[in-house]
């Protein structure tokens, strides 16, 4: 496995063509508004290498028996899946944001379980590629963004039937030895802190789209494929040289948009093509995976923010108030909610062909609906508790001028034992959980990561099966329709 040092070194060497502010960037690892998202999957490495997180942290790969880190780990058992969780949380605690290497581990996953069955209908070798494939990941202990989301155009319209036929990426072409592709991803999580990045259709499809049901893996820096970088609010605050002002100093997500323009993918990293029908299952079990992940991460973020919450009222001296007691309690309980949800779908999960385990998807999908609305509820909480300073108080620079410094420092001051400064970081760092750079990796991306709300209802829909509950319902009130 790799060290935290070793990882940072090795994203040094990649040769991404990125963009950000209209410019090209090329020190990417040290500039500002990059650096703290790539300490957050440092972080992934950092806790692997300490014995006392060995549990969570790591696994033994079952093709080939090494101890490898749990991000490149086929889930062997429900306790696999228990400890994923775990290890999410874990990561959201000490980090506050999204570490962003997930994605990638639940798209191991769900491609594992997928490839399976296309080998075993097909006669394709998928499955055994993306075995090698793996292999080389966990050797290497890599990051690999898994890359979904296309920008989909009018959302009306299938893949094929868009007039941009780049608005789902695609095969373009066959050549000798491999596919062309075109297309992008969006809102990709991580991208720029993945040494690989591997592609998943992102939409059921029928045979017309076929072209479009494709699944392969590249190296993240391969010729053709440029980064935009995406905005997060304040995040120029990061450029100013301070560090109490950005809240969160050290830790960051990242979200980029991923252009292919025509970019040549060999045989032996497509794991899927035109294989149209398998392409709802894969993103469902992708999704489900990556809904279930929400229950340990945001829970983990979550932990930090009611901490925060609870400090604020404390430098403020109403940490006894029985309402502030009440809040935090309510506060908990809407984080455990989560975290309950995320161990349920877990402990539920079960065995696939492949031997791969598969969370309940009833169960991941209910987990990832109150994330879409929890995170809100607590969030509203801690900007209660944190009151409206949060969104008045002077800068860090003010804070430090000899002019104005002291009057912020006498002014500003909650209870006397705790110093003004201490008392302003606390609201910084509640502030971007809440609505600064972090609130991407904590409010927004509880809505629309892993699925917008929308469609883990329908998945709750399907998997509701209501003729079952009917007949417990006649059969509870003496309702017999076998009669005449
Ligand atoms: Fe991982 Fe959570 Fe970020 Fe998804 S949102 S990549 S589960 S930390
Ligand atoms: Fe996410």
């Amino acid at each position: 496995m790799k060290t935290k040092e070793q990882y940072i070194d090795s994203i040094r060497k990649m040769k991404f063509k990125l963009y950000m502010f209209g410019e090209q960037i090329e020190n990417i690892v040290d500039n500002p508004i990059v650096r703290p998202s790539l300490n957050a999957v440092a972080m992934t490495y950092e806790l692997a290498q300490d014995p006392e997180y060995k549990d969570l942290m790591t696994a033994i790969s079952n093709l080939t028996g090494k101890r490898i880190n749990r991000f490149t780990h086929l889930h062997q058992s429900t306790e696999d899946l228990l400890k994923k969780v775990k290890m999410l949380r874990l990561l959201g605690q000490k980090t506050a944001t999204c570490f962003q290497r997930c994605v990638g581990m639940d798209t191991f996953n769900a491609v594992d379980i997928t490839t399976y069955e296309i080998d075993r209908e097909k006669g394709t070798d998928y499955h055994k590629r993306f075995r090698q494939y793996l292999q080389y990941v966990q050797d290497e202990d890599l990051v690999v963004d898994g890359a979904m989301t296309d920008p989909k155009g009018d959302r009306g319209l299938k893949p094929s039937k868009q007039s941009d036929p780049d608005m789902y990426l695609h095969v373009v072409k066959e050549v000798e030895g491999g596919i062309i592709v075109r297309g992008a991803k969006a809102h990709q999580t991580g991208a720029l802190n993945s040494h690989e990045i591997f592609i998943l259709p992102t939409v059921a499809m029928s045979e017309e789209d076929k072209d479009y049901a494709v699944c392969f893996a590249l190296p993240a820096d391969t010729e053709g494929i440029t980064y935009i970088y995406g905005r997060q609010s304040c995040d120029t605050r990061k450029l100013e040289g301070g560090k109490i002002d950005v809240g969160n100093c050290n830790f960051g997500g990242q979200e980029a948009l991923v252009v292919m323009e025509d970019v040549f993918v060999p045989w032996e990293r497509v794991f899927m093509y035109r294989e149209y029908e398998y392409s709802r299952i894969l993103v469902e079990r992708f999704a489900g995976y990556h809904r279930s992940s929400y229950g340990g991460c945001k829970s983990g973020v979550g932990d930090v923010l009611i901490g925060a919450a609870a400090l604020a009222a404390e430098y403020n001296g109403v940490e006894k108030a029985s309402h502030i007691k009440d809040k935090l309690a309510e506060m908990t309980h809407l984080n455990e909610t989560i975290y309950s949800c995320g161990l349920a779908c877990s402990c539920q999960g079960s065995s696939t062909a492949s031997g791969t385990y598969l969370i309940d998807m009833l169960l991941a999908n209910v987990c990832k609906q109150n994330v879409t609305r929890f995170p809100y509820e607590i969030t509203r909480l801690a900007e209660d508790l944190a009151g409206g300073l949060m969104v008045t108080m002077p800068s860090e620079k003010d804070m430090k001028s000899p002019v104005v410094g002291s009057l912020i420092e006498k002014y500003l001051r909650g209870v006397s034992q705790v110093p003004t400064e201490h008392r302003l970081r606390v609201l910084r760092l509640i502030e971007n959980m809440t609505l600064g750079a972090g609130a991407v990796g904590y409010r927004t991306e509880s809505l629309h990561g892993a699925g917008s709300p929308q469609a883990q209802r329908v998945m709750i829909g399907r998997q509701a099966n209501l003729s079952w509950k009917k007949d417990l319902a006649k059969s509870i009130a003496g309702i017999n329709t076998e009669e005449k």
